[in-house]
């Protein structure tokens, strides 16, 4: 759920270009989904580099060797690799980048031992373990490209930088374990090499900024960006991508700190046309805005039926979160309601399950139940079945209610009742995000 649209995107100038390499059959074949390429190109974006492609290649020396040189071909300062650097015979990254670069594979004796002092500890624990053929394996770990730089290990994988050889054009290799945990960390040490700062001479140093709108369709901040151009603003300095996530509209913005002030009137021009949608203007997002809102001294409960504990998930998602999410109940039956948060059958009856009325009933129910100062009520029809030409598929009702803890009545009350689209899935999500809002708002003093 994660749409970017071409013709909100403003290109500026050219900058130094970058290829990242994944590396992996699992990743290949979809038995794992990449979390390397997205980081790291978004990494290298922030370091002004722009990447040209994100590639995926199986564990065959013969593939990985192509991309490498389909990548120099394309002209790339850098090309990081994610993957392969273990112990095992498949395990060819560092051998095959070698092989590219024209370096012999040398045996760094120092990093031997650095790698056995971290598997020493280790061995104890895995049953049958003979260390002489561990020892063995993870010599291999310690056989490098001659004249690479050497990233200390995060795991047992040391990764490298292999600049081209002297004399030589093409781009300088950055080789990355693929554990996500080994790799970001390790990623951070070798933007901090020489031979990694050689490469990316030239880079410009962009600024980025983000700003996030709701309830606002993207043709209308497609429509606004055209009128910022023809009211003079520079969008030609500015690159503008325009991204639909999670039911919000997200902006961000990347230009040399030169253009500032064309950024700047930017701001103030989606400002003035979409103020009342506009809620982050530095990138922060409704979940830290709602936390930040709930740990000012408040409590939440949740009585949820369609999203099935979704929104209980994402508010508990955040470390700390304990000190104000007290509770919620999954209410999917009429009974449930009734029995865990006292929703009278009689109303239930009177207006259905799904209805504004019985949300209201729940975020009461759950508020009350819990003993919490905010309470949140979802009932809806997530389809694909269930739907009724009164009550269609996608639609969902919402309440949350607040009133000091320990009391009753409640002082201030948002209920809505929207028509979600998307399948099972997007709605349950979409209406987590619904929720959010109206929480945001119900903090910031709204009521109905
Ligand atoms: P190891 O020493 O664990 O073998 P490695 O550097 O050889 O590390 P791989 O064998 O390619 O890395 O991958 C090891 C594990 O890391 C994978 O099974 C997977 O769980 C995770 N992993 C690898 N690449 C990715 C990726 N692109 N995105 C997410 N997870 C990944
Ligand atoms: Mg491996």
């Amino acid at each position: 759920m994660h749409a970017v649209s071409d013709a909100a995107v403003y290109t500026g100038r050219a900058a130094v270009r970058a290829g990242v390499l994944v590396t992996g059959t699992e990743v290949l074949t979809g038995i794992i989904s990449d979390r390397n390429g997205p980081w790291l190109s978004e990494q290298l974006r922030d370091l002004g580099v722009d990447v040209a492609m994100i590639e995926v290649v199986g564990d065959r020396p013969a593939d990985l060797l192509t991309a490498l040189r389909h990548m120099a071909a394309e002209g790339v300062a850098v090309i990081v690799t994610s993957g392969g650097l273990g112990p095992t015979a498949d395990d060819l990254t560092a051998e095959v980048v070698g092989e590219y670069s024209g370096r012999e594979m040398v045996l760094d004796e120092a990093l031997e031992e650095r790698i056995f002092e971290i598997l020493k500890p280790l061995i104890p624990r895995w049953a049958n373990a003979d260390p002489a053929a561990v020892r063995a394996a993870n010599r291999k770990q310690a056989v490098i490209p001659e004249g690479a730089t050497v990233l200390e290990p995060k795991g047992t994988a040391p990764g490298l930088v292999v600049p081209p050889l002297e004399g030589a054009v093409g781009p300088t290799v950055v080789v990355l374990p693929g554990p996500p945990r080994e790799l970001m960390p390790m990623w951070r040490d070798a933007v901090l090499t020489d031979a990694f700062q050689s490469a990316i001479v030239g880079a410009t140093v962009y600024r980025r900024e983000i700003l996030r709108l709701y309830g606002i369709p993207e043709a209308a901040i497609s429509a606004t960006l055209r009128a910022a151009d023809e009211a003079g603003i520079r969008l030609a300095e500015l690159e503008i991508t325009t991204c639909l996530r999670r039911g919000e509209l997200e902006i961000s913005t990347r230009f040399e700190p030169a253009a500032a002030a064309d950024y700047d009137a930017l701001l103030t021009f989606i400002d003035k046309h979409h103020g009342a949608h506009l809620f982050s203007r530095d990138g922060s997002t409704i979940d830290e805005q709602v936390a930040a809102l709930l740990l000012a001294d408040q409590t939440i409960a949740l009585a949820e039926s369609c999203t099935g504990g979704l929104l209980a998930a994402r508010l508990t998602e955040r470390a700390g979160s304990s000190a104000y999410v007290l509770g919620g109940a999954v209410v999917y039956s009429n009974a449930a309601k009734s029995e865990m948060v006292g929703v009278e059958p009689e109303l239930i009856a009177a207006h259905g399950a799904v209805s504004v009325e019985v949300a209201r009933a729940l975020a009461d129910g759950a508020r009350s139940r819990f003993g919490a100062s905010v309470g949140v009520g979802i009932t809806g029809i997530a389809g694909p079945g269930g739907g009724t030409p009164e009550k269609p598929v996608g639609l969902v009702c919402f309440s949350v209610s607040y009133a000091p803890a320990g009391t009753a009545a409640a002082e201030r009350v948002l209920t809505r009742s929207t028509q979600l689209p998307g399948d099972r899935a997007a709605v349950r999500d979409r209406a987590t995000t619904v929720a959010m809002h109206l929480i945001e708002r119900l903090l910031q003093g709204d009521s109905d």
